[in-house]
């Protein structure tokens, strides 16, 4: 009946089913929740302010093609996200650029840096902190010491349980130290939200006539693998299956539980209206959350409140938090290759996404890699 499954209705499953309808395929989708968009669901508030129910998402692309992609399924409001670190005391932008040097340190020392810095560097040139801590230069060492120490180090401890050295670099190098004065925190050449927020536009990709969407519905409960065979509704299903979960779920975890990283998200209305001097304010050093995001600061709303969001890091448990971050130990990342060898032996079954590729995507990163996936198997 369907020659395409997809568990998952988040933007990896919403895309490829998209596709795959729009070229003739009937396309049986199964989402776990009881809405779709994954992790970018978003619904509007009692206050009708817009918030993001699992932390904020701010799409933004250098990609004109995936920038095109979804322009056929929503409208955009254009925002560029700004971001600031509470530093000794008060809010200053991130990533670390030329400005916040100036906000943090004495003038004649930040002139000093800024000067070592712009004689090694090019102007406008993005580096990684740990980068910026191999140098030999002694102002640049002591640079790199403050910012490691005031922006990195105890964000990352809270953040993911571990020091940054015990995680691959790639996930701070996501938070560069910019040689330059743009206070922006993505500098892609598209960047916005979904006007009517990212539940809408993943309604109306998956909105066609070869769709069928099951909510609510475990995908154990109506789907088995036994021998190398997929079976569906208990019959043997010989189309393919797009998977998005995580993938040690798929295998009853038989190489251990792949670990992932979760927060506890608590809202809060504000009888105030604007709460903060930036739409997230991250909070390396102080307190026991993360960042904190103001949405309307993002999605503007004419309301004499604001609600916020703070976010309080913690180690995902099945079934009672949400997991939202694959955590890239060497040994995790051990784990989930005997996971990928397993699902290599299975012809048709594709992993997508985040979770199922144990990849820290962006948003952006999920539509091409769904988009590449669906160009490979419709060849
Ligand atoms: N990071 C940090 N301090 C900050 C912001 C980020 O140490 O003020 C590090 C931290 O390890 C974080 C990573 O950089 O997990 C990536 O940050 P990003 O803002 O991209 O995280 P996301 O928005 O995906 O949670």
């Amino acid at each position: 009946m369907f020659d395409i499954v997809i568990i998952g209705a988040g933007m990896a499953g919403a895309v490829l089913a998209e596709r795959f309808a729009a070229h003739g395929k009937k396309v049986l989708v199964i989402e776990r929740r009881q809405h779709v968009a994954g992790n970018c669901y978003d619904e509007l508030d009692d206050n009708g302010i817009l918030i993001h129910k699992y932390g904020p998402h701010l799409f933004h692309t250098d990609d004109a093609q995936i920038w095109e992609y979804l322009s056929r399924f929503t409208d955009w409001h254009v925002y560029h996200h700004r971001v600031k670190a509470f530093i000794d005391g008060k809010p200053v932008p991130i990533p670390f650029n030329l400005n916040t040097l100036q906000e943090v340190l004495p003038r004649s020392l930040a002139n000093k840096l800024e000067d070592a810095l712009l004689e090694n560097y090019e102007y406008g040139k993005k580096i990684s902190i740990l980068e910026l801590k191999q140098s030999s230069n002694k102002d640049l060492q002591f640079l790199a010491d403050f910012v490691y120490e005031k922006i990195f180090l105890h964000y990352t401890e809270k953040q993911w349980g571990l020091t940054p050295d015990k995680i691959s670099g790639a996930v701070t190098a996501r938070v560069p130290v910019l040689i330059g004065r743009d206070d922006r925190y993505f500098y892609d050449r598209f960047q916005a939200v979904p006007k009517r927020g990212y539940n809408v536009l993943v309604k109306n990709l998956i909105d066609h006539k070869n769709i069928k969407l099951l909510l609510n519905t475990d995908f154990h409960d109506v789907m088995e693998l036994r021998g190398e065979k997929i079976y569906l509704f208990r019959r043997k299903f010989k189309g393919r299956l797009i998977y998005t979960g995580q993938l040690d779920e798929l295998f009853d975890k038989k190489f251990g539980k792949l670990p992932y990283r979760s927060v506890d998200m608590k809202f809060e209305t504000i009888a105030t209206e604007k709460f903060q001097s930036a739409p997230v304010v991250n909070y390396p050093n102080n307190y026991d959350f993360t960042r904190i995001t103001e949405f309307k600061q993002i999605h503007p709303a004419a309301t004499p409140c604001t609600t916020i969001l703070r976010e309080y890091p913690q180690e995902y448990v099945m079934g009672r938090n949400e997991p939202y971050y694959p955590i890239f130990t060497e040994d995790a990342v051990a784990m989930y290759k005997k996971y990928a060898d397993e699902l290599a032996n299975f012809q048709n079954i594709t992993a997508v996404g985040r979770l199922a590729e144990y990849r820290y995507y962006d948003i952006d990163d999920v539509v091409r890699r769904a988009l590449d996936v669906f160009n490979d198997l419709n060849d």
